[in-house]
């Protein structure tokens, strides 16, 4: 099958407004004739529900939250991009455009990402007319600051809680919508299935998650925006309940899977203490603008510094290494994720870690607090610090907080075309969930633009496209395709119901969390991922024979939710692990040990790898097959990334 990812044609500038033209249009009374649903009520499932109620189609939205506000998008931290160029520092759309693409080590679509920073612009407006209050500088204007991978300021925030200002803006359109009688809100349901009809997505299943009810939903089409699959690792920074089931579900029913090996692992996370811990807590990347990272010169210091037998404070200016500003004087500490989390790792490969467990950098704010003032400071990062106060129980305005790279964001996902479908026609896939516009590395305050580019910006006009040409025709859910899948869904839960042996499923989901991290993790090995393949497929044999789910379906049961997510993650985790295998080159966040440069950094092989891998499942325990995108440059023109 040929991978058509109806990239419109013209130049650049062009495409989209040509693309938005040529979209077919469904009229305002017809528009009251589809049904669509959405499941996922972060900001790109919020945003697309609240957008296409209010074009008039009938939106049926799901969450397994109790509340549509709880998404994951309400952890987001730092900021959100946008070209607007409002501090007159050389920002362009084009830029935007420019760094996303070598941010992503020019593995995503430049068509993608060239839209992408155009609607930047819109999403800013539109959030501020919803009230959302991003930071203000003197003079009353938005304030930006940096992320990194750019050297201009386009990131608007709101503190340090620029996702959750964002979902309540997002949050109150729905809201609107939902009085209106435009969407029906579904909570507490998970979706456990896609239907298909023809091969086009007709509908869900859900799992009422009270009652354990078994439902089906029909609609014209079915849009997932269900968020990332980091969780795969067990230990990130993600919320606990972030899983890949929706769209491991939909890959299985036909929808293909691109570059699932791509994954973020964001360098300033508070480091691990312990076999205890379910969650990573990310310190935002926007500290990066004043804190500057560290290790001490020498492993003795460094040893010192373990012991506690010497505080950071005490290490002298000359003894330091500010690795990043020596490295790479142009960016600084604002490289971008993949190149600041490599060289963390390498320091504490040399032995030049800090902390007690030697896995962690410093990240110093004493040169801002000096310049700025403590005032200041707590003003623009002041609940990250008091989070950080909480959870180490050492002050950072005192002492520079210990930080060490941990899984944060997954730049695969559902394949899909410019128009957000998957391969599966009436199956759409928004934000986190879908693999579409980071390429292999994706830049800080770059993921709230796209789940919210997608939803308030794409899909209204990309969906009309299909449903003016599938018309109206009713569906509902007396066809027998609904059935039969409520049928497999039960068959299912039932199998995940009939384990009963010792090891609780939680055990697994750390298990395999430690294969992920240790072979598909920071740094990958030929040697390393055939074993882990090895080590993933015991894992799931074992699984099915020796897990424990207690309880029963007619319940709140959150052993057998839990179940099924975790078996889904073993399944998802080979095919990374194969994904893995495949890309023989480094190439952002993916970091073959194999192919690297003489200065250790991520070495791509054009020739041969500036493809997206799109992989279609097979059926249980087969391979699956690998399908690939050819990427086409015709802006950029492709080199070895450089930030020095
Ligand atoms: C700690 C942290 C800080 C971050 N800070 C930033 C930042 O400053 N700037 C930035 O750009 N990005 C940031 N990110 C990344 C960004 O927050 C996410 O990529 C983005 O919010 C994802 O939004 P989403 O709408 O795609 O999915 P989510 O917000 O994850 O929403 C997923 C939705 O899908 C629903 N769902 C999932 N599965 C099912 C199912 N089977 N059935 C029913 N419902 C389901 C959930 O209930 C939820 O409503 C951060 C990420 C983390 C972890």
């Amino acid at each position: 099958m040929s991978l058509d990812a109806k990239i419109p044609q013209g130049p650049l500038a062009e495409k989209w407004s040509k693309h938005k033209f040529d979209l077919k249009l469904v009229n305002p009374a017809n528009k009251r004739k589809y049904d669509i649903i959405i499941v996922g009520t972060g900001l790109a499932g919020a945003s697309a529900a609240a957008s296409l109620a209010e074009l008039g189609y009938n939106v049926k939205s799901f969450c397994f939250q109790d509340s549509p506000r709880r998404a994951h998008s309400i952890a987001a931290q730092g900021g959100i991009n946008a070209a607007k160029n409002y501090q007159n520092d050389g920002d362009s759309v084009y830029r935007l455009f420019y760094d996303t693409i070598k941010g992503g080590d020019y593995r995503a679509r430049e068509g993608n990402v060239y839209r992408l920073a155009e609607v930047s612009v819109n999403i800013i407006d539109q959030c501020v007319a919803q009230g959302v209050p991003f930071a203000r500088e003197y003079g009353g204007l938005l304030d930006n600051r940096s992320f990194g991978g750019s050297q201009v300021s386009r990131t608007f925030y709101a503190r340090g809680q620029t996702g959750q200002q964002l979902l309540l803006g997002a949050y109150s359109a729905l809201n609107r919508q939902i009085h209106a009688g435009k969407v029906k809100m579904y909570t507490r349901t998970e979706m456990l299935d896609v239907v298909t009809i023809d091969g086009h997505a007709k509908g869900i299943v859900t799992r009422n998650m009270i009652t354990g009810a078994i439902e089906t939903h029909a609609g014209h089409a079915v849009l997932l925006c269900t968020g990332g699959y980091s969780n795969v690792f067990y230990l990130s920074t993600n919320a606990i309940g972030s899983n890949v089931t929706a769209a491991w579900r939909a890959h299985k029913r036909g929808a293909f899977f691109g570059n699932p090996c791509y994954t973020q692992i964001h360098p300033t996370c508070i480091p691990v203490t312990g076999d205890h811990q379910s969650k990573l807590t990310l310190m935002s990347e926007s500290l990066r603008n004043d804190g500057r990272v560290w290790a001490p010169k020498t492993v003795e210091i460094a040893e010192q510094l373990r012991k506690g037998t010497l505080r950071a404070d005490q290490v002298k200016e000359d003894e330091r290494d500010y690795f990043l500003e020596r490295k790479y004087p142009a960016f600084g500490n604002l490289v971008p994720r993949d190149v600041a989390s490599r060289n963390a790792k390498e320091m504490v490969q040399e032995g030049k870690g800090v902390g007690g467990s030697g896995f962690a950098v410093f990240l110093d704010f004493a040169d801002a607090i000096k310049r700025l003032g403590e005032e200041t400071v707590k003003a623009k990062y002041g609940n990250l610090f008091d989070m950080y106060i909480q959870i180490t129980n050492e002050n950072p305005y005192k002492q520079p907080m210990r930080i060490y790279p941990a899984v944060h964001y997954t730049m695969g996902g559902l394949w899909v075309d410019y128009n957000l479908s998957t391969n599966v026609p009436g199956l759409y896939a928004l934000g986190e969930c879908n693999f579409s516009d980071h390429g292999a590395n994706r830049l800080g305050a770059s993921a709230l633009m796209q789940g919210l580019s997608d939803g308030y910006f794409v899909i209204p006009y990309t969906l009309g496209d299909y449903l003016a040409k599938i018309g109206p025709k009713k569906v509902d859910t007396s066809h027998p395709a609904f059935e039969a899948t409520k049928k497999d869904v039960i068959t299912y839960i039932n199998k995940l119901l009939a384990l009963k042996g010792t090891k609780t499923v939680n055990e697994y989901h750390r298990d395999l969390g430690h294969i992920m991290w240790e072979y598909c993790g920071m740094a990958r090995t030929e040697e390393g991922l055939k074993k882990a393949k090895g080590l993933i497929q015991a894992l799931k044999a074992d699984f099915w024979k020796n897990a424990i789910v207690t309880g029963e379906n007619e319940e709140v049961n959150a052993s057998l939710e839990r179940a099924g997510r975790i078996a889904d993650f073993i399944e998802l985790g080979e095919l990374m692990v194969d994904d893995a295998l495949m890309r023989r080159e480094s190439c952002g966040g993916h970091f073959r040990v194999e192919s690297q440069t003489e200065d250790g950094e991520a070495k791509r092989d054009d020739e041969n790898f500036a493809f997206v891998a799109a992989w279609e499942f097979k059926g249980e325990n087969q391979p699956e097959v690998l399908h690939k995108e050819q990427l086409v440059f015709e802006s950029v023109h492709l080199s070895q990334r450089n930030y020095a």
